[in-house]
């Protein structure tokens, strides 16, 4: 089918292309508009909805747990730490202040660390990190709270560390004001758009989607765990799978908040007497290492065996809906944000912190274009 003058010249010449809407997407676009709003732009999404992570997630507004933290400071060093606490933070408050708290239903009720019985040394490093992140935040971020392990009811659980800045928010209404947002500022968004291929011309970009040919003169692409089949060249790029149930509890949560434990591979959080919980991606490493959507029964399993020997012990509760999302880690937890040409710019593998730092990178992004 050949395509009309009319849709040519106004649907299929965009000076600028983002592949992929997931938050970094929406947020380069959304840069790209607020910085240059002459230009336009377009956004080409595969799914009906975002399909990769961004509407997947628990919606956690969170920078790190202790133990994370940690983590953290033995592979990038403190200042590399710290370094991926502020912009995790600022990427939070930007997005906050793009589209307003109450549009994405943020509640900062605290983010807690659940510690066994063998990880009791952490505790001990809490005013090492606090030391270290005092001069950004100001104010000490971690403290222990043992004693609400038992108003929260959780069994085997040695310690509670408690971070009164971490909260939650509401990831479908971040990412569909965020979509209001680019159409507001006009920019076109098309779903069911899978770009199969990319070839650069010496004075266009040839974006191939299905029978269609877009032509732009600058390209983003931030399609996240799925950026290999798209892009020329080796990437330090693994996809990993997270799985998130929502659970009704039979009576009352006796707890609200953000809650962690074994490195962030575990969280869970209360949302309107429901419960989502997810993670134990670490107890099948090799099987989560995909970019297919799926729920693996070992892994339900495990979440199942916690939930009542930890999180809601002696407790009834259904088990109402569970999703999968992918994300994309590489050896190095900082995102890929490059031009990897002149017209062709990339900000992918955000890592499990992308709800976080999507909208940095975003902008990031779209600062890398407008050069
Ligand atoms: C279970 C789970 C828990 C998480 N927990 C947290 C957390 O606590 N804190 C936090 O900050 N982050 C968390 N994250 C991570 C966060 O959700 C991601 O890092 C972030 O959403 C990545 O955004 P993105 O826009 O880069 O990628 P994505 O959201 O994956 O968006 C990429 C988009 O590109 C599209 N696409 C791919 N290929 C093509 C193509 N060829 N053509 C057109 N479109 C294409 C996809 O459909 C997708 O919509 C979690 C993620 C999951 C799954």
């Amino acid at each position: 089918m050949k395509n009309s003058l009319w849709e040519k010249q106004s649907f299929l010449s965009p000076d600028v292309i983002v592949i992929g809407a997931g938050i970094t997407g929406l947020s380069a676009a959304a840069s790209l508009k607020e910085q240059s709003p002459e230009l336009t732009v377009s956004v080409l999404e595969r799914g009906v909805l975002p399909t990769g992570a961004s509407t997947k997630n628990a919606g956690f507004a969170c920078f790190g747990s202790i133990s994370e933290l940690l983590n953290d400071v033995n592979t990038l060093g403190p200042e590399g730490m710290v370094q991926l606490v502020e912009k995790r933070w600022d990427g939070l408050q930007k997005t906050c202040q793009r589209l307003g708290r109450s549009m994405i239903d943020i509640q900062t009720k605290s983010g807690y660390e659940l510690i066994f019985e063998e990880q009791s040394n952490i505790v001990e490093q809490i005013p090492v990190i606090n030391e270290l992140l005092y001069p950004f935040f100001q104010t000490d971020v971690f403290k222990t709270s043992n004693n609400k392990i038992s108003k929260f009811g959780f069994a085997n659980t040695y310690h509670l560390i408690e971070n009164h800045l971490e909260g939650q928010l509401d990831t479908g209404k971040l990412i569909s004001t965020l979509w209001k947002y680019c159409a507001e500022l006009g920019i076109q968004i098309h779903t069911g758009c899978e770009v199969t291929d990319i070839k650069e011309q010496e004075n266009q970009v040839d974006v191939i989607c299905n029978e269609i040919v877009f032509k732009c003169k600058k390209l983003a692409v931030c399609t996240n765990a799925f950026s290999k089949q798209l892009l020329m060249g080796e990437y330090d790029l693994s996809p990993g799978r997270g799985i998130v149930m929502s659970i009704i509890p039979d009576s009352k949560l006796p707890f609200e908040g953000t809650f962690h434990y074994e490195e962030g591979y575990y969280y869970f959080r209360d949302y309107y007497g429901k419960l989502l919980f997810g993670g134990a991606r670490n107890i099948a490493i090799e099987e989560e290492t995909t970019t297919a959507f799926g729920v693996n029964e070992k892994i339900k399993e495990k979440l199942i065996d916690d939930l009542g020997n930890i999180i809601l012990p002696g407790k009834s509760f259904q088990i109402e809906m569970e999703w999968s999302g992918i994300m994309a880690f590489g050896t190095n937890k900082s995102p890929i944000v490059k031009r990897v040409s002149d017209k062709v710019t990339i900000g992918i593998r955000l890592g499990g912190m992308g709800v976080a730092i999507g909208s940095l990178v975003g902008e990031e992004v779209a600062e890398l274009i407008l050069i």
